[in-house]
C-alpha cells in the first residue's frame, strides 16, 4: 500500500506512518514520489521526494509529521 519507497529509511519512515493511521498517496509526478497526509483533520500533506538529496531528513521530516497528529489514526500499541 503506496510504502515502496526506494530509499530504505523513507520506505520505514513510511511504514511506521502508515501504521500510525496516516495515509501515503503515491503521485509519481516528476520529482515527487507522494504524499504523506492524515485522514483525521485532512491538514497539508507533506510532500514525499522520490529521491531526496538526504534521505535520512526525508524520513525525519516524515516522523516529524507524525509526531504532529498523536489524537489522529489508529493509536499504535
Ligand atoms: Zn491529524
Amino acid at each position: 500500500m503506496g510504502t515502496d519507497h526506494d530509499k530504505p529509511d523513507v520506505r520505514s519512515a513510511l511504514r511506521r506512518a502508515v501504521k500510525a493511521g496516516m495515509v501515503v498517496t503515491e503521485i509519481h509526478n516528476g520529482h515527487r514520489w507522494g504524499m504523506l497526509s492524515c485522514p483525521e483533520c485532512g491538514g497539508r500533506g507533506l510532500t514525499i521526494a522520490c529521491s531526496p538529496r538526504n534521505q535520512g531528513d526525508m524520513a525525519n521530516r516524515i516522523k516529524e509529521f507524525v509526531r504532529k497528529h498523536p489524537g489522529c489514526g489508529k493509536e499504535e500499541t
